[in-house]
């Protein structure tokens, strides 16, 4: 289970202090989506950073079955990160690399073995429905194809979060209802505890099993969608 408490998060700047997130309490179950809506400026961005752990909380914890990892910092961080996966707006691969390359390399930097590598990657790219595009690069692929990618990419370390930040912003319906479709599948085949941030409330009704309304960094409602 993934527990955000109290997260405060505020920036220094030239004209003062900003405020941006002001104490966040979020609960995901494994098995489960939360949506996290909000209009712009609310601190979605923010949020997603802290908890992509790219960026360290002023305050607050991010428990991860128990452990907070808001605290971590040089290798205890890159260790425990992979706890979280994270797919964002713009898919973020690597152009010159082929879909299976982009999707081996977090299993790359940990060394895992070539044999080992590629039945993962096969497996990966078999859930995600690009078996028969592992040699192709991301400029070969739709949107939607290469947001799959993504999700392949950052399910190779086996994370117990999947963080979607934006991730079908940008998509037209039909590829967002087949992104959509995927991480409901994955809530329920692997049991992922599932957060999507986005600003498209029709995303959030179609999978999320509750809503957290951000405004102004704080959670201004937070309610049950079934
Ligand atoms: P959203 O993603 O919901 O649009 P953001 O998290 O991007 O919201 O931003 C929330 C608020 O925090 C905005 O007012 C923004 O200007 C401010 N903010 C975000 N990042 C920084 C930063 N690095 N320095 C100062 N202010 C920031
Ligand atoms: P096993 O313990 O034999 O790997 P699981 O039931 O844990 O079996 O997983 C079933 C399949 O799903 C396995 O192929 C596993 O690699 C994959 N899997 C399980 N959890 C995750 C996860 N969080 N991310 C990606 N793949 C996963």
């Amino acid at each position: 289970m993934i527990e955000i408490r109290q997260l405060h998060k505020h920036y220094d700047t030239a004209q003062g202090r900003v405020q941006v997130l002001k104490g966040i309490d979020l609960e995901v179950q494994a098995g489960s989506i939360t949506a996290v809506v909000g209009p712009s400026g609310a601190g979605k961005s923010t949020l997603s950073h802290c908890i992509s752990l790219l960026e360290k909380p002023s305050s607050g914890q991010i428990l991860v079955d128990g452990k907070d990892l808001s605290i971590l910092s040089g290798k205890a961080l890159r260790a425990e990160r992979r706890a979280i996966g994270t797919i964002f707006q713009n898919s973020a691969l690597l152009r010159r690399m082929t879909v299976a390359e982009n999707v081996a390399l977090p299993l790359r930097n940990l060394g895992v073995v070539h044999h080992e590598m590629e039945h993962r990657v096969a497996e990966l790219l078999e859930r995600v429905g690009l078996a028969d595009r592992a040699n192709s690069y991301p400029g070969e692929l739709s949107g939607g194809q290469r947001q799959r990618v993504g999700i392949a990419r950052a399910l190779a370390l086996r994370p117990r979060l999947l963080l979607s930040d934006e991730a079908t912003s940008g998509l037209d319906p039909e590829a967002t209802a087949q992104i959509l479709e995927l991480l409901a599948s994955l809530r329920t085949d692997l049991g992922l505890a599932i957060i999507l941030i986005t600003h498209e409330m029709d995303v959030v009704r179609h999978i999320a099993d509750r809503v957290a309304q951000l405004d102004g960094g704080r959670i201004a409602e937070y309610g049950e969608l079934r």
